[in-house]
């Protein structure tokens, strides 16, 4: 595996490649990885000659300073598990890389996608996730972006910013990896120890009673009961919600895809995890 700091380095590295025809996929992260974020690595190595992979820890997209101070950083761990994954190339810039001092900061029109849910509680982070998948996606130049299900109103933002910007990549968003016990895994699940971890897994049971029960209980009743329980097991919760894809709450169940989403915190480590509700096919 190569391992790039510099943007322009491979910028040029990928444009040789795509010269002699090599296609190239694109899985951006955060570090820490784990079995989900190698899972898009796997799913790109099948589909591409090449795979690159992005480890940056984007200040510009974290509300909470203390959640950017303490996210885990596990970096000669993530080069070997990429390496042992069949990843082609690992860009690892600092900040000045991706934010250059003539960095242009950008609006983005996000309408609803920006306001609801996520972007309630975190206010600015979609802004700076559409900055910095932006400045990744000109600076790779990769044909297609992996981004995992998990985050899935990020998935949407991501899809609205590259039909709007009309930025020439295909994505592809891949199935939520979990825990035997069904916590989808996540970087911040290092912040837990085992016993929390079994109670972290209260959100995957929550949102699979959800499923169970949404074509004879109504969304409204669905979402009290399931915050109550969730709070009873020791979470703050700061919403449990039943949307369409563009994240519209619905309050009657028809044939669209309808999913469920919960994001709520325990012993301080603020976890997120949605699954589709309906249809179920
Ligand atoms: P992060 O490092 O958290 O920014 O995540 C990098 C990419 O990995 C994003 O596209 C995430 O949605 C994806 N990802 C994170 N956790 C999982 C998971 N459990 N299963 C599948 N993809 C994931």
């Amino acid at each position: 595996m190569i391992i790039y700091h510099k943007a322009s380095d491979i910028t040029d590295y990928i444009q040789a490649l795509r010269k002699k025809g090599l296609s190239s996929g694109f899985v951006p992260t955060m570090g820490a990885l784990h079995r989900g974020h190698l899972s898009l690595i796997e799913q790109s190595n099948l589909a591409h000659d090449i795979t690159v992979c992005s480890i940056f820890v984007n200040p510009t997209q974290f509300n909470n300073k203390e959640d950017f101070n303490k996210y885990p950083i596990t970096i000669e761990e993530d080069i070997r598990q990429l390496e042992e994954s069949g990843c082609d190339i690992l860009f690892l810039p600092d900040t000045d890389e991706i934010y250059p001092r003539d960095f242009k900061e950008k609006q983005y029109e996000l309408g609803s996608l920006e306001t609801r849910l996520e972007g309630a509680y975190r206010p600015g982070h979609f802004r700076g996730v559409c900055m910095v998948v932006e400045r990744l996606l000109s600076i790779t130049q990769t044909d297609t972006l992996y981004l995992g299900e998990k985050d899935f109103q990020q998935c949407m933002v991501v899809r609205h910013l590259i039909q709007t910007e009309k930025i020439p990549v295909q994505l592809i968003i891949a199935p939520t990896v979990r825990e035997k016990n069904g916590l989808a895994m996540s970087s911040r699940n290092m912040r837990l120890n085992e016993h929390e971890k079994e109670i972290a897994k209260g959100i995957y049971d929550t949102l699979i009673e959800m499923r169970n029960d949404i074509q004879t209980t109504s969304p409204e009743v669905l979402i009290q009961r399931s915050t109550l329980q969730l709070t009873q097991l020791g979470f703050i919760v700061d919403y449990v919600a039943i949307t369409d894809e563009q994240l519209n709450p619905v309050d009657t169940i028809g044939t669209n895809r309808i999913i469920g989403l919960i994001a709520a915190t325990l012993q301080g480590v603020r976890l997120i995890d949605n699954l589709t509700l309906s249809p179920l096919n």
